[in-house]
């Protein structure tokens, strides 16, 4: 006997034979005494059929006419579920989101959750109903007080279900798909891609945003910040699926729900160093080189980053404790010596980390976390980013003043503050999953300011706009020895209005300019074990070089290493990368 909470995805309920099946399914769970609030998303294609229809009469439509046209097909799925429950005997009634009292915010189209009224629901519980609630959709209180509807974005269904959970604090939340849970890599590319019996919310969370559709990030916060116990498990058979852990104890109240602080601690690391390769040759194996000659020397590389380069030559750029920068800069001597390129480096660095969840999933985060140091004068040598820590490596002699600043503007309490803290992830995989993201674009900026503020200034006006960057690459190299390149991806349908931010901007700064890279595919691997394990970076570089293809752009950050390559390699360069960390061998 518990209160569950069961989301059921688009194929599940794609046709009346599945609905009907899915209402079995639930009539079983009915009888053995659970509490059931059931979440649905739209029939089948329903949301794309939707959209192409609003497509034909305009290219443009009204954010709030799309959302009273797309909160339509979740409407339908409701009632006809809850006719098949009722059909079988079971009490059962269908509410949309303004029914139950979901409130969210505003921004029509992507619209986070606010508040979830639970009278309605506790009611029709005590009353012996199952209650058969619409995902994806809410209403807000509108800028003049009516309500108005709104709807989570694409594959919101899973955040509608987890954040009724949190709010009616049901024992777990079921979310019912296509796929036997959680897998080691998208199945429709990867066919002997494994089922894995567990993954931590942050390992899932950056996953989920690198392309992993199986879960919506939002979700995946939502169970982490408020610690619900979250199950991915097939519609088709009762194997048990996959459990999402967690670490953090939720404590934090429901007021503002998904507004909650993201930012829950903040850390520093000092007696690092950053090594800088500059104009090195373009062509596949060269970071593989750079990076398995390191691991084969001992030395473990924390931050990598690649920057776009101009002409047929390339910049890496890495970071390595300080007792490790003599013997990486020997090593690097050595490898430029045959391949030609200059070495930088430098000792006395820091790096200072914010950490929380779906932190670049709200862009004004990493925005603050920039323009915050750029106040207090401090210039960001490198910077990596993802959705469960941002990353500035500073002068060490700026880390103390950093920090207070950082934990000032997010009020963050001494306990949260770590330094120097102890490597995470003993025992656990260097890589767990790997995902695919084909949704991203890459631009730069040319020729911006050598100065404090740039990347704050351009993240903010982003931010401003409600635009998501990623990646975020500062280059080594000075353009004709002037300013520096700024190089990001954000995701494609950002693309237009990313282009109107950018113009305002690149106008204070004389002679800068945006360039559009090439069509990219983004592929990502993700591991808790990664920072204690050595060379996991080398042998992914080494696996996409060996099948052929170059890598355009590195990222990497705590628990994942992310390799930018050319479009139409994206799926291969996901096959080889899965089987080199032999995905496919086991169940995890
Ligand atoms: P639903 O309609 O149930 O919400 P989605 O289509 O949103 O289902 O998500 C399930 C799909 O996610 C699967 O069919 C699979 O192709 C895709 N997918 C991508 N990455 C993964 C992964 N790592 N594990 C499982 N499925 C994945
Ligand atoms: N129906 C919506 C979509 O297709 C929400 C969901 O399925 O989660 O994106
Ligand atoms: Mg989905």
């Amino acid at each position: 006997m518990a209160i569950l909470v069961q989301k059921f995805g688009g194929t599940s309920v794609g046709s009346v034979e599945r609905i009907k099946l899915v209402a079995k399914r639930i009539a079983l769970s009915r009888s053995q005494g659970n509490d059931l609030v059931i979440v649905v998303s739209a029939m089948g294609n329903t949301t794309n059929d939707l959209t192409n229809l609003a497509r034909s009469i305009s290219k443009k439509p009204p954010q709030r006419e799309m959302d009273m046209l797309l909160s339509t097909g979740e409407q339908v799925s409701i009632a006809l579920l809850s006719i098949a429950l009722n059909d079988l005997g079971i009490s059962a009634k269908s509410m949309t989101g303004s029914q139950v009292g979901i409130v969210t915010e505003s921004s029509h189209g992507k619209a986070r959750i606010l508040e979830i009224k639970t009278e309605r629901i506790t009611h029709l519980l005590n009353d012996d109903q199952v209650v058969v609630v619409a995902g994806f959709q809410g209403t807000s209180l509108g800028n003049s007080g009516t309500a108005e509807i709104t709807t989570l974005g694409r594959g919101g269904s899973d955040t509608s279900a987890v954040a009724l959970a949190a709010a009616i604090n049901a024992d777990a939340c079921e979310i019912y798909t296509d796929v036997p849970g959680v897998l080691t890599t998208d199945p429709r590319i990867v066919p002997d891609a494994q089922l894995m019996r567990e993954i931590s919310c942050d390992e899932m969370l950056e996953l989920a945003s690198l392309g992993a559709a199986v879960l919506h990030p939002r979700a995946v916060e939502i169970a982490r910040n408020y610690g619900v116990k979250l199950i991915v498990r097939s519609s088709w058979d009762n194997a048990p699926g996959t459990t999402l852990t967690s670490q953090i104890n939720a404590t934090k109240s429901l007021n503002g729900l998904e507004l909650n602080k993201p930012v829950n601690g903040a850390e520093l690391v000092d007696m690092q160093a950053v090594l800088g390769l500059s104009h090195i040759p373009d062509k596949p194996g060269i970071a593989a080189d750079l990076f398995e000659t390191l691991s084969e020397g001992g030395v473990n590389v924390d931050l990598i980053i690649q920057s776009t380069h101009e002409g047929n030559s390339n910049d890496i750029t890495f970071t390595v404790s300080k007792e490790h920068l003599n013997k990486a800069k020997l090593l690097c001597n050595d490898l430029i010596k045959n391949l030609g390129g200059e070495l930088s480096s430098q000792a006395e660095m820091t790096k200072l980390s914010i950490r929380g969840a779906g932190i670049m999933g709200r862009p004004g985060i990493a925005a603050s976390l920039f323009e915050t140091l750029s106040k207090a004068g401090i210039n960001l040598r490198l910077i990596a980013t993802s959705e469960v820590k941002v990353s500035c490596v500073i002068d060490s002699v700026m880390g103390a003043k950093a920090l207070r600043a950082v934990s000032e503007t997010f009020e963050l309490k001494e306990k949260q503050i770590k330094i120097n803290p102890t490597i995470i992830g003993k025992g656990e995989p260097e890589v767990r999953g790997v995902a695919l993201d084909l949704e991203q674009t890459q631009v730069s900026v040319i020729n911006v300011p050598d100065i404090p503020g740039i990347a704050a200034s351009i993240c903010k006006a982003f931010a401003e706009a409600g635009i998501s960057l990623d990646t975020i690459i500062q280059s080594e190299r000075k353009h004709k020895n002037v300013g520096r390149t700024i190089s990001f991806t954000l995701n494609k349908n950002d693309r237009k209005d990313a282009d109107q931010v950018l113009e305002k901007i690149l106008k204070e700064w004389h002679g800068a300019y945006l360039k559009d890279g090439k069509a990219i595919a983004r592929i990502s691997a993700v591991g808790a074990g990664m920072p204690e394990t050595l060379g996991t970076a080398g042998k992914m570089f080494r696996a996409i070089a060996n099948a052929g293809i170059n890598i355009e752009m590195i990222a990497t950050s705590e628990i994942r290493t992310s390799c930018i390559v050319p479009e139409k390699d994206g799926k291969r360069a996901l096959q080889v990368v899965h089987e080199l960390f032999k995905l496919n061998q086991q169940i995890r």
